[in-house]
Formats: structure tokens, sequence, C-alpha cells
């Protein structure tokens, strides 16, 4: 629970004109997104990010056309970003079974490098992700983005409506209202959310690491021909692949390993060093082509700890005019490179009716602390009827993805069963009617308001 107080220790900030502001926790793909769709409906933001520098990290991302949509509502410019930096794979999901140790890959024709294929329309844009952020930055206004803020609590005070934040530099920042966790998988919202020694405050280890780098298309192509130019993932025993293009120049590289001997060893951080040779020991078992690319692998690697939220679900995104949103409310697995997108999903609900409660707010000259601390609350709970199933389910269903991917369920036996087990779950992933979310959103606000006044 975040705590409530009535007693006043900080100084408000003298902005009476708009009814409220919107604080985010952690500048990241959704708080960066869901700034951008805020402001957008001239709703003041400001985003506290606990690094000093915003940079996003050096590999590749990719959206499905359904989330290039839900970016467009957010802020048509954040889709023309994709459109500029972005390559495009119109292809259904597809998959190399890189088990086939003695196969030569590149004996297969054109129509003969999958196995395994969905029967799924799907347009992907691929991008690198350092690009990405370094050009939604460049689209906030001046003094939005607070760098070297790290969220350390948060009280919400019943008497002003205020939120009060604390920061790591002693700092303390009285909120008109709304505090947004947008602060990623080890989220310090979701923890003071979900109250002390509460399991679901905290992500838990998915028993899986990720080997992530961008690698020259001038090493690639040599290696791996045709399928260099387009997505692959190459599924085998105890681990898999992802290769795609993120530009012409480079290719998107990430290798995924199963841990079920060894923990994570040290919770307080996301990454470890690790050994091009860590690599090459985990896909030994894989056809000759991989084992080539891995060759090319820098020697200095990071691990990245996989992290989830599927075994302590939160059993709330909300409390009061506080919420959770992204990988703080429901990280995931990234089995279908859809974690930032079902985030993006979050901002288009949170957005849709925040604008609403703004619009409310405004119109009501007889406003009180109350008032508006009701109004927020609502908006808040509509947010969390209406994403929690979907977000939460996506997170059971990236876990069975990474299991299908490395051949673990037993069940799974042939390219047949792997097909049938992925498609009702991919095309409820990739083919999301938001237009119909945002509709419900809005009908389900009024609801509650109009309950909250009879
Ligand atoms: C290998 C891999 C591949 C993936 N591929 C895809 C893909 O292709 N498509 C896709 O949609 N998703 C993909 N994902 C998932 C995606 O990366 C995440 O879902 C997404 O980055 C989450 O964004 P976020 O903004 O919620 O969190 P983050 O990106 O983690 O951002 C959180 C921010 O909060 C800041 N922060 C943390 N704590 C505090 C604090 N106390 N105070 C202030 N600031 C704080 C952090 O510094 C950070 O900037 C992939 C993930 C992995 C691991």
């Amino acid at each position: 629970m975040i705590s409530e107080s009535t007693e006043s220790t900080t100084e408000t900030p003298n902005n009476t004109n708009p009814p409220f502001e919107v604080s985010i926790i952690g500048g990241g793909i959704i708080g960066l997104n869901l700034a951008l769709g805020l402001l957008r409906r001239n709703i003041p933001v400001a985003i506290y990010e606990k690094a000093s520098e915003l940079k996003g990290i050096g590999a590749g991302i990719g959206f499905s056309a359904t989330v290039q949509e839900c970016m467009s509502y957010l802020d048509p410019r954040i889709s023309a970003i994709l459109s500029k930096i972005g390559f495009v794979e119109n292809q259904p999901l597809r998959w190399v079974d890189a088990s086939k140790k003695d196969e030569d890959f590149s004996m297969r024709g054109p129509d003969e490098l999958f196995d395994m294929k969905l029967p799924l329309e799907r347009s992907y844009v691929l991008c690198h992700r350092a690009v990405l952020v370094d050009e939604l930055v460049k689209l906030l206004p001046e003094g939005c983005l607070r760098l070297g803020k790290r969220l350390e609590g948060i009280e919400q005070r019943t008497d002003t409506g205020k939120v009060v934040m604390s920061f790591m530099d002693g700092t303390k920042v009285e909120s008109d209202a709304v505090v947004l966790g947008c602060d990623g998988i080890k989220s310090h919202v979701r923890y003071l959310l979900a109250g002390e020694g509460n399991p679901s405050g905290i992500p838990h280890y998915a028993k899986e690491s990720a080997y992530r780098c961008i690698i020259k298309m001038s090493e690639v192509v040599p290696i791996l021909g045709n399928y260099a130019s387009v997505m692959a993932v190459w599924v085998g025993r105890g681990a898999s692949l992802v290769t795609y293009p993120v530009s012409n120049k480079v290719c998107n590289f990430a290798a995924f390993v199963r841990d079920n001997d060894r923990d994570w060893p040290d919770y307080s951080e996301q990454t470890v060093q690790a050994s091009k040779a860590e690599i090459i020991g985990a896909f030994v078992d894989f056809n000759p082509m991989i084992r080539r690319l891995l060759e090319v692998l820098p020697d200095q690697q990071s691990r990245w700890g996989l992290f989830d939220t599927l075994d302590y679900p939160l059993q709330s995104y909300v409390d009061g005019c506080v919420a959770v949103a992204g990988d703080a409310a429901h990280g995931s697995t990234p089995h279908h490179g859809m974690g930032a997108g079902i985030g993006i999903e979050d901002a288009v609900v949170l957005v849709t009716i925040l604008e609403k409660a703004n619009q409310r707010l405004s119109s009501d000259a007889a406003a009180t602390p109350e008032s508006k601390r009701m109004a927020i609350s609502r908006a808040f709970e509509t947010y969390d009827a209406i994403r929690r199933e979907r977000s939460q389910w996506h997170v059971a269903s990236s876990r069975r993805q990474g299991q299908l991917n490395k051949w673990e369920l037993p069940e799974i036996r042939n390219a047949d069963d792997f097909v049938r087990d992925t498609m009702e779950r991919a095309s409820r992933v990739y083919t999301y009617n938001w237009r119909l979310e945002v509709q419900r959103s809005i009908q389900d606000y009024e609801q509650k308001m109009a309950n909250t006044e009879e």
C-alpha cells in the first residue's frame, strides 16, 4: 500500500490550472510514449528518471502493426519516427528448427527457409532501441524530463488530494495527484503499491538468460545467407535465437538460454558480464550455421536475467492516484516480442481516461481536492479493469512460447503441434482491437463516475 497522510511537509508548486499534472516515474519506452500521448491531450507531464542520461540499449526492438496504430493514437509523431528509422517486415511469424544438426540450410530454396509458419497476416517494424529513444526524447518539451531522480517513496495526502514523491537525492515533489510508475520490471512503484513482504511487489527470475547485441550485416550475410534479410526465430533444445535486420547495415541478435540449474547471481542487477564461450556452450547441439554465427560475436557479452510477474501477479495495478504501467505492471519474458507493445496498449487506455477526467474537472468550477482525487482514482480503476486481464495473460503466453521455442513441452512433438499451439495465442497477441478497448474504457469510466455521483 502507498502510505497516506494528512500532515503537509512540502511546498506546493503554484499551478492551479489545468486541473492536474501527471508525474511519470521512468523514462523508458513506455514512460516516453505515455508522456507524449498525455502532452498531446494538453495534460502537463513531468518524467522522473533515475539515470543521469537517457539512452536506449544497443539492441533491436519490433512493433506489430496494431502497436504502431496505438502509437499513432498516442501521438502521430511517434509512428512517423518509426516509419523513418524502422525496417518493415511483412511476413507471418516463422521459425526454423535449428536442432537439425546435419542439415545444410544454405541448400534450402527461398520458399523452404522455415519449418513452422503461422497463417497469420503480420506487419512488423523493427528498429534500433537507442535510435528510437533518442528520437522520442527530442519530442519532449524542455523541462519535461528530469534526470538523476530515483524515486524512493510515495505518500498520498488525503487532505490536499496530492501525492508527495521523495527521491534518493533528498528532494521531495508534490504532484497534482497522479503518479504513474513506468519504472520497468524492477519497479519501485510496484514494490510500494504491493506493500512490504508481498511477493507481487518484486519480479521473479524466469530461469532464463538473454544475450543480445548488434552484429554488422557484412558479417551476418556470408553466414545466414537468405535468412539475414528477414526475421528468423531459431529453435532448439534448451535454447533459442532471434535474428533480424534493424537497418541495411546491422542485424539484431538475441539468444535465449534456459537456466534450470543456475539462479540469477545478483538480484539488484539486470545484467552481469558474460563471455562468448558461455553462449557457444549453450548452443553446441545447434545446426553448424548457427554455431558459425556465434563465432562472430564480440568476446565480451552481457547476460540479461529474464524476470517476469507470472507466479506472483499484482492483484491491482492501481492504488488511489498511483498506478503502474508497462513492465512495472506486467513484466514478461520477451518471446512474443510484445512486452513494450502491451505497455503501449496500457498507455492508450491511460491517456483516454485521463483526458476524460481532465475534461470533467476542467468544466467543474467547484472541483475540490476530494472530487479531483475521486475523478482520478475512478479513471485508474477503469484502467485496471480494462488492462489487467490481457496484460497478465500475455505474461503466461510468453512463458509458454519460450518453452515451445526450446522444445521443452513433451506434448509438442513436431511442427504441426508447434503451429497449432502457437496460432491461437499469437492471433490474440498481435490482432487486438484497441479501438474497442478505447470505447469500453470511456463507457466504464462514465459509468463509474455516474455511480459515484448518485
Ligand atoms: C531480449 C528482449 C527482447 C525484446 N524485444 C521486444 C520487442 O521486439 N518488442 C516489444 O514490444 N518488446 C520487446 N521486449 C520487451 C521490452 O523491452 C520491454 O517490455 C520494454 O522495454 C519495457 O519498457 P518500460 O518503459 O516499461 O521499462 P524500461 O524500459 O525498463 O524503463 C524503465 C525506466 O525506469 C527507470 N527507473 C527504474 N527505477 C526507477 C526509479 N526508482 N526512479 C526513477 N526511474 C526509475 C529506468 O532507469 C528506466 O529508464 C524485449 C525484451 C527483451 C529482454
